[in-house]
């Protein structure tokens, strides 16, 4: 049967690969199989979640094999004894936050793409929305069970609160974008609810004047439970994409805050505090509007998708150089004749310029994208930021994550690679070479 060409896709580059064959396991004892007859027939496997990459990662380049895990998909148990869901590597974000809505607890990272897989968020480290409160994937995970490249289960971590015992096995997958292992259940930290819950949109004349409330806002002993920034243009994209209208607020840039905790009046004195910061102010208390602004705040990237090529950066930097970063970037976009949308994470750091293609010729489109990168990588090494914060390196990052990265470090991870998987076999090519 021919495979389908979602599978085959880069999300990113528009480009379709050429794979050998796809399996989609039900059972771990499945996924056994699938790796199993992938080293006798000395081939190589790609694993596939649920194909919300932006990175290439789980682009077949070279006739691998795919195993996609959309039907490991069963939520397993819930224990409150210990706060701690089981679940399958295939199940979704959505599965997860609909299974826990009748439930008093939460899970509390929240990417993006709620078609994204656990396993893939585990993969990637995903971050998202809540993570400069409540942390990335890799702080919610205790135990995971993992399949290595020659049909080993390794059960890596626990559901103690504290380990201290041996080697992290854990946290080396990871992160690791299916090249050491795959993963096939997870033991997910739940907590519960915060009791009251309060979002703020505060508007701007300009991202220059927006950017420096950030770190105020971080060095003020406030909390946010998300601390998100977007530009007009780039909200503008994610009108047009749902057909829906943002909130009649004056500015040009945005913070979008979510305050939580169990005490009313402490949220009430916090949105005054954060309500002094700019003169348009506007606190989304009616559920409905709400809701549109966080759909539309979650819709920008798919958005852009929809109507241009476009390059996801999410690079990450020192908290304090978030507001000369996203000025520096801003002018490099400008200075290579391209245009862009800047949106992210401010909380955490995590920036993301998505850099959009629009009419220009393939060729014109990839010179000025090649220089740009160049220079916009070397930028963020120098003041020792990241290139990936939440996406993983994949293979659009690799040859800048290659360029940047500590030769002692990148020598280190090599050998992690060649001691789980010494054939090369899970996901060749991703990450380095
Ligand atoms: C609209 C949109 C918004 C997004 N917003 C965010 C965001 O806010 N934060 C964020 O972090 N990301 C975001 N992303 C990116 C993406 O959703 C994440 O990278 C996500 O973690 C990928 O999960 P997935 O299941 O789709 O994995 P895939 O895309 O299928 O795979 C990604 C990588 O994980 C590996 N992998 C997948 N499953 C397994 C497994 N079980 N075992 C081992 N390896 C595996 C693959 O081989 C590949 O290397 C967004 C994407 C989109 C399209």
């Amino acid at each position: 049967m021919p495979i389908a060409e979602k599978y085959l896709t880069n999300r990113v580059t528009g480009e379709i690969g050429q794979a050998s064959a796809i399996y989609f396991p039900t059972t771990e004892a499945e996924v056994i199989g699938v790796i199993q007859k992938v080293a006798r027939d000395q081939q190589q496997l790609i694993t596939i979640g649920g194909h919300t990459g932006l990175s290439g990662a789980t682009f077949p380049d070279d006739h691998q094999v795919l195993m996609s895990l959309e039907k490991l998909n069963r939520i397993l148990k819930l224990d409150p004894e210990t706060l701690t869901l089981t679940v399958e590597a295939g199940v979704t974000i959505a599965q997860i936050s609909d299974f826990l809505a009748e439930t008093p607890y939460f899970y509390a990272p929240d990417p993006g793409s709620k078609a994204a897989s656990i396993g893939g968020n585990a993969a990637t480290n995903a971050g998202g929305m809540r993570a400069v409160k409540y942390g990335v994937t890799r702080d919610h995970i205790q135990a995971m069970r993992v399949i290595l490249a020659d049909g080993r289960k390794l059960e890596v971590g626990s559901i103690n609160r504290k380990d201290s015992s041996g080697y992290d096995l854990k946290d080396l997958f990871i992160g690791s974008e299916g090249t050491l292992g795959v993963i096939t259940a997870l033991d997910l930290k739940v907590q519960p609810k915060p009791k009251f819950s309060r979002d703020i949109l505060l508007g701007f004349e300009s991202l220059t004047a927006l950017a420096p409330k950030v770190f105020e806002i971080l060095d003020s002993g406030l909390v946010p439970a998300t601390l998100e920034f977007f530009e007009r243009d780039s909200m503008a994209y994610a009108e047009r994409g749902l057909q829906l209208a943002f909130p009649d607020l004056a500015g040009q840039a945005f913070l979008l805050i979510t305050l939580d905790g169990n005490s009313e009046s402490e949220l009430t004195a916090a949105l005054a505090e954060l309500a002094s910061l700019t003169e348009h102010v506007m606190v989304l208390s009616d559920e409905t509007v709400r809701q549109t602004v966080w759909q539309l705040r979650g819709a920008i990237v798919s958005s852009v998708e929809m109507v241009s090529r476009q390059e996801p950066l999410d690079v990450v930097v020192p908290i304090n150089q978030v507001a000369p970063t996203i000025l520096a970037l801003k002018s490099m976009v400008d200075k290579a004749g391209l245009s862009a949308v800047f949106f992210g994470h401010a909380g955490d750091g995590n920036i993301h310029a998505n850099i959009i293609k629009n009419q220009l010729s393939d060729q014109d489109w990839t010179e000025k994208l090649a220089r740009l990168l160049d220079d916009l990588y070397a930028y963020i090494a120098k003041i020792g930021g990241k290139p990936s914060a939440e996406h993983g390196i994949g293979l659009l990052k690799k040859a800048h994550f290659q360029k940047h990265v500590g030769v002692a470090e990148l020598q280190a991870m090599k050998a992690i690679k060649q001691v789980f998987d010494p054939e090369n076999r899970l996901n060749p090519g991703k990450i380095f070479d």
